[in-house]
């Protein structure tokens, strides 16, 4: 067999030019406005330290490596161990062959972890979000969404029949407002859902304050944990745990692809029977691969590391409180809170893009939002911190951070 270099495929004269050209007009379109997302390229495994393809090393502020696990050797070893035990991949679905002893071994290790009873992986959380509600939920019922949920949420809960509400972010009288109404249109089941941690803010959903509500309406509560598993909380079992509600949430979704060592992966926790419809009903699991083992191997491994000492999670809260500290003595306003995730305010989207810039010939890898990720003049860095990060390197990126603020008369100098 002869390997040739395959032809550019060119479509012209086809009838189709006019599509293309549209595509190429709103690609203009966004490089005009200013929102085109470029992509670093990194020449290294994740970690506080990452070198870039042109050879620079940077400190890295923005990966969710929250536990610092996404190369820790322990969790590659177990990577390496599943590899060599369970091969590379299953090539199917797992209602037909898809099912190794680690997954259900995985399944129930996440339930225990969460205090739930059973536990369904997907592909991703997004997956998991996505194949949650129509299985759940039909014309019949309500779903009671916050206003910034993940975009994940919002594309399954398209899926769905039921009716929907929003209610305004954060605002527990908003959400009373749409128990209220759902109620008033006899809803037979009542779903609220909110992110545990938004990813923007940092904000951490008053789930203590939303349980109240749902009992008194008889609604069930259902929290997205992506940016807490694994951390928030005294022993890290997420916002749940944070706010004094462990052990009370309806359904958990959650995802393997941040602190949990960042490969990729997601999964829903709850009663058994919810667990067991979506097993049957919920599309992305019936119809998507298996998770690899290799990820699955090293997904146990996280579980034993978390569940034999709470070391990272207490390093990642010291470096919060540490960051959260400094950066604010230099002159920066950020969002007040307890997460790692620490948006550092700048309001002008080019000043927030020429801050970035300059960060990164400085050495510290942070990116700026602006809209429509975030409102308006709400444009910012988002640093978060990581496990993996020492003082040293929070030193020397608040260090960064200063000097060029200065630089940019975002701070006096
Ligand atoms: C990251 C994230 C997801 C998607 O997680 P994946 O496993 O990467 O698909 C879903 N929900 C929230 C809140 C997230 O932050």
């Amino acid at each position: 067999m002869t390997t040739t270099t395959a032809s550019v495929f060119v479509p012209t004269n086809r009838g189709t030019d006019a599509f293309y050209a549209h595509v190429r007009h709103e690609l203009d379109g966004v490089r005009e406005q200013g929102l085109f997302k470029g992509e670093r390229i990194i020449a290294t495994p994740q970690g506080a330290l990452i070198r870039l393809q042109d050879g620079r090393e940077v400190i890295n502020m923005c990966a969710n490596n929250y536990l610092g696990l996404s190369s820790h050797p322990k969790v590659v070893e177990a990577a390496h161990e599943a590899l060599r035990t369970h091969g590379y991949g299953l090539s199917s679905v797992r209602f037909i062959c898809g099912t190794q002893d680690l997954h259900k071994t995985l399944e129930q290790r996440i339930a225990r972890f969460l205090g739930t009873e059973d536990t369904i992986l997907y592909a991703a959380a997004f997956d998991a979000n996505g194949g949650l509600f129509e299985p759940l939920l039909g014309e019949q019922d309500a779903i009671i969404s916050d206003a910034l949920n993940h975009a994940s949420i919002i594309d399954g809960i398209r899926l769905c029949k039921a009716q929907r509400w929003r209610y305004a972010h954060n605002d527990m009288a908003d959400l009373e407002r749409c128990l209220q109404e759902a109620q008033a249109k006899g809803a037979r089941f009542k779903m609220v859902f909110t992110d545990g941690v938004f990813s923007m803010d940092g904000t951490i959903a008053q789930l203590d304050k939303i349980r109240t509500l749902c009992d008194r309406y008889g609604a069930l509560m259902a929290i997205d944990e992506c940016h807490a598993n694994g951390f928030m909380g005294a022993t890290g079992r997420g916002t749940h745990e944070y706010r004094g509600v462990l052990g009370q949430v309806d359904i958990i979704t959650g995802t393997l692809g941040k602190a949990l060592g960042g490969a990729s992966g997601g999964f829903t926790t709850g009663k058994r029977e919810v667990i067991e419809l979506l097993r049957q009903r919920s599309r992305p699991y019936l119809f998507s691969n298996t998770v690899a083992p290799s990820i699955v191997g090293a997904s146990i491994a996280v579980l034993d590391l978390l569940e034999a000492s709470t070391a990272l999670r207490d390093k990642l809260e010291a470096n919060t409180r540490y960051f959260r500290q400094a950066i604010q003595e230099v002159g920066f306003s950020i969002k007040p809170g307890d997460h790692p995730i620490v948006p550092i305010m700048v309001y002008d989207a080019v000043k927030a893009q020429q801050l970035s810039a300059r960060l990164l010939e400085l050495g510290v890898f942070a990116v700026g939002f602006f809209y429509p990720v975030v409102p308006q003049g709400q444009a910012r860095i988002r640093v978060q911190l990581s496990a993996a990060h020492d003082t040293a390197h929070l030193q020397r990126a608040v260090a960064a951070f200063t000097q060029a603020g200065r630089e940019l008369g975002l701070l006096s100098a």
